[in-house]
């Protein structure tokens, strides 16, 4: 059978430098708030090119305490709207609600699967104050455009990079794109980690220092709490662990977008859609390799039949979950058809080319 995705290989093929830290670790008898975590920081910092970075409790605490941050710091008000896709993991938008901002949906383009930047400037209105994109799929979004409707409005632009680690827009990573960046780092993402980790970049040193203590009881210093803040710190053995796989995210994402080019060059069957821009295939992490079809439930089968693992991601799209009922009677077609089309093929820095081979065949003859 051909996984999806491979964590234990992908995560053997560091074992001895990974296991080296985790017993330092271990022997250290320091498990938060160390060294670990600190090297770890710096060096996300230097890779992404910011100048802050600071470790969270996992993708969606990263969200949280930025949009968290701006409140305390008065930038946003509760009740403020905050532009978000209407076809993103359910994380980004639960980030938004939780801290009682108000989440605007809008519709991805069907060419990248992410925020319409063409579609933002109608849902502007006198409460908005950010703007969150999301870099769905690992696929970077951001323009020129988008950075002058944050500027003529003074919006903050707030990356969800969870899913696109190493991608860049004109050489400038994700995660510095914007204002401030979450990431995940949920054992599945480019970067994973042995359990749930997050992070946070950013230039803004003030916004940095207030998540360092929103995210830490709101405390800067032990016993005083200026913050009514909360638990969400990255422990020594994650970031242990995320430090030796950060030296190799670059290379492994290298051989996510050699898989990319091999498939979009070789997938050749008209019932399939393929990602549209294959020039842009190096920017890209390449997080998740999706197709479409209009006969998706089948094609998953047949390849399940053959011996491919597949995903759909995702399934639901938001404003049609339960958790969201008021959005339920919302039309956003263009999200409604990605959900009732896409497929995730495996791709991954461990897929062998015999397997990305076979993919394509048993694709082909679909
Ligand atoms: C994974 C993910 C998150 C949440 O990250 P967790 O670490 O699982 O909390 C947020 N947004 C997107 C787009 C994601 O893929």
């Amino acid at each position: 059978m051909i996984k999806f995705l491979d964590l234990q290989k992908i995560n053997l093929t560091h074992q001895a430098e990974i296991e080296e830290r985790l017993i330092a670790t271990f022997r250290s008898g320091w498990y938060l708030l160390g060294n670990e975590v600190k090297v770890f920081e710096e060096n996300l910092a230097k890779y992404t090119g910011s100048a802050f970075a600071i470790g969270v409790a996992n993708g969606l605490d990263a969200l949280r305490l930025i949009l968290r941050a701006y409140i305390e710091l008065g930038i946003f008000q509760k009740g403020d709207e905050i532009i978000v896709p209407a076809n993103t993991y359910i994380a980004s938008i639960l980030a938004i609600s939780d801290n009682d901002l108000v989440p605007v949906l809008v519709e991805p383009s069907l060419e990248h699967y992410n925020i319409d930047i063409d579609k933002i400037e109608e849902k502007i209105t006198e409460k908005t104050k950010g703007i969150l994109i999301v870099h769905l799929y690992g696929r970077v979004i951001f323009s020129e455009k988008l950075k002058e409707i944050s500027e003529k409005y003074q919006l903050k632009v707030i990356e969800d990079n969870a899913q696109a680690i190493g991608a860049t827009w004109k050489g400038i990573k994700t995660g510095n794109l914007g204002d401030a960046a979450g990431f995940s780092f949920y054992p599945g993402k480019n970067l994973g980690a042995l359990g749930d980790a997050g992070g946070i970049t950013t230039n803004d040193e003030a916004l940095a220092k207030t998540i360092r203590a929103l995210a830490n009881y709101g405390s800067n210093q032990k016993y005083v709490n200026i913050y009514q803040g909360l638990n969400s710190r990255l422990d020594e053995i994650q970031a242990a662990v995320l430090d030796v796989k950060l030296k190799y995210i670059d290379t492994e994402n290298d051989r996510r977008k050699e898989i990319a080019a091999i498939y979009i060059a070789e997938i050749k069957n008209p019932k399939i859609v393929l990602p549209e821009n294959p020039k842009d295939i190096a920017e890209h992490s390449w997080h998740i390799f999706l197709i479409r079809s209009e006969d998706r439930e089948a094609l998953q089968k047949y390849l399940t039949d053959k011996g491919v693992q597949t995903l759909i991601h995702y399934p639901i799209p938001p404003h049609k979950q339960q958790a969201y009922k008021e959005w339920n009677d919302l039309s956003f077609p263009i999200t409604e058809q990605i959900h009732r089309e896409v497929l995730s093929l495996p791709i991954s820095p461990v897929m062998t080319d015999e397997e990305v081979l076979s993919v394509i065949q048993i694709i082909n003859e679909f």
